[in-house]
């Protein structure tokens, strides 16, 4: 029998702040281990938390550009459990007033997209990290608490989605809106972005939800969707052999490829959520919700929706362009020099993504200027100089920075359309080849292809193409 799927899927982002959530260490990563602690974060009785004020405006950000309902005041709970990465014996966290509730994210889906519902955002500190010796004689773990204190992001949908093309979507969705808005660098292998997925299957058209088996320890992206392709194994073979799925939660195990249960829903912890006594509850007035949603940018995939409709991009080019934040306000700033969005995008596209692939540089690090490779777009798409020319000159501006007409007139790439200039370069060539001219005589096409070449070069590719190829043509005719 076929089940329906049920997916929902809950967000861990470390958010992109130099210094921890309730105290000044650094939140940088790879640091040798506890260096970046101090007596808030291994959490010694007596201390008292400061909420970073930045670590809370990035995580109303977010509530914004997910457009969530966000409350005129919230404040923090501690959420008590013991694990030795977990030096306080609780975690701060939000349970009662999130930061943000009923929000959305659009996912593309079969070319359209869906509305997957985003049922809160709430700041948490993160855990310390235990490292287990790979010695298998060891009897010892070690606890690294680095990462305890650095400010973790929880972004947690309804289940919305059916399938595991769905929650790939919406992951790599949520890794590039999490960039976009530039809160968290999303940096996977360093553990800043983290996803657990809970699955259910029901009957199809079923009003209820099966019971739900949630996944931890999943470390990738490829992880959690194996995962859920796992589960939706596992549990459709209870079902049809006629049994029940327990609720509970279970540890993927990637070297296995299979799920193993952790603990059942009767095991779960109560965490005994009271609101934080050492932390005072935040008001969100006016002046800052103005000043946070003015920082929520357009997010990418709306963003892609407009450089289709608005610019005429075909699709791919749109996915590309609109990927990258950066990439996409270069583009729009080159369109105020040269309003022609095929030409610039190709130029983007194809020489300047490729250039900084090559050269292992990031936008930032890039010399040309969105004006300039919108200018030099315009000149290639003119027959002042050809399409070999023109990629010299680009490289140039990827080396220099210069202006593109400075390099043109500096190296002389001006391509030449006078066939005073181009026929003595054309009978040369002729008078040099006669088996390309006996070649043309018994029909080979590519004959010209070949003395056009010779051309080019003599003429090192300042030649009009179009004009030297009418002159062969006309020279081969007379012989
Ligand atoms: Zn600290």
């Amino acid at each position: 029998m076929e089940w329906e799927v049920v997916i929902g899927l809950e967000t861990h982002a470390e958010l992109a702040t130099r210094t921890k959530l309730w105290c000044d260490c650094s939140t940088e990563f790879g640091a040798a281990p506890n260096t970046h602690t101090c007596p808030i974060c291994v959490g010694m009785p007596g201390v008292l938390p400061v909420l970073n004020r930045k670590a809370f405006e990035l995580a109303l950000r977010v509530a914004f550009a997910f457009k969530c309902k966000v409350p005129p005041r919230t404040f923090f709970d501690r959420k008590n459990y013991y694990y030795p990465d977990l030096p306080k014996n609780y975690q701060i966290s939000q349970n009662y007033c999130n930061t943000g509730t009923e929000g959305h994210i659009d996912i593309p889906v079969n070319g359209g997209s869906k509305r997957v519902r985003i049922h809160n955002v709430h700041l948490e500190e993160d855990a310390g990290k235990n490292i287990h010796p790979e010695r298998s004689d060891a009897d010892y773990s070690l606890v690294d608490l680095n990462r305890a204190g650095v400010p973790l992001l929880e972004i947690v949908t309804e289940p919305d989605m059916r399938g595991p093309e769905e929650a790939q979507a919406f992951m790599e969705t949520m890794r590039r809106a999490l960039l976009y808005t530039e809160v968290s660098e999303c940096h996977m292998e360093q553990g800043h972005l983290r996803f657990e997925a809970s699955i259910s299957l029901r009957a199809p058209g079923a009003a209820e939800y099966g019971a739900r088996v949630e996944i931890k320890n999943v470390n990738s992206m490829k992880a959690v969707t194996s995962a859920i392709e796992y589960e939706i194994k596992r549990q459709t073979r209870i079902l049809n052999e006629g049994g029940k799925v327990a609720r509970e939660t279970r540890l993927w195990d990637d070297a296995a490829g299979a799920t193993g249960r952790m603990r059942s829903k009767e095991e779960a912890q109560d965490y005994r959520y009271f609101p934080e006594p050492d932390l005072i509850p935040v008001t969100i007035d006016d002046e800052m919700r103005a000043r946070v949603m003015a920082a929520v940018p357009e997010l990418p995939l709306a963003r892609k929706r407009r450089f289709i409709e608005a610019f005429g991009l075909p699709e791919y080019d749109a996915g590309v362009i609109s990927d990258d934040r950066r990439t996409a306000d270069f583009f729009e700033e080159a369109l105020k020099t040269y309003d022609n969005p095929k030409a610039v995008g190709n130029w983007i596209m194809n020489a300047m993504l490729r250039e900084m692939k090559q050269r292992g540089i990031g936008i930032v690090e890039l010399k040309p200027k969105p004006a300039q490779v919108a200018a030099l777009a315009k000149i290639a798409s003119s027959d002042r100089i050809n399409s070999p020319a023109a990629q010299k000159v680009f490289t140039i501006m990827m080396d220099t920075g210069d202006d593109p007409e400075e390099i043109i007139r500096r190296e002389g790439l001006e391509q030449t359309s006078d066939s005073g200039d181009i026929l003595p370069l054309v009978s040369k060539a002729i008078a040099d080849n006669p088996k390309a001219v006996a070649d043309f005589k018994s029909g080979k096409a590519s004959a010209v292809k070949f003395l056009m070449g010779q051309v080019m070069r003599m003429a090192r590719g300042k030649a009009n193409p179009q004009v030297a190829e009418k002159i062969i043509q006309e020279e081969l005719g007379k012989m």
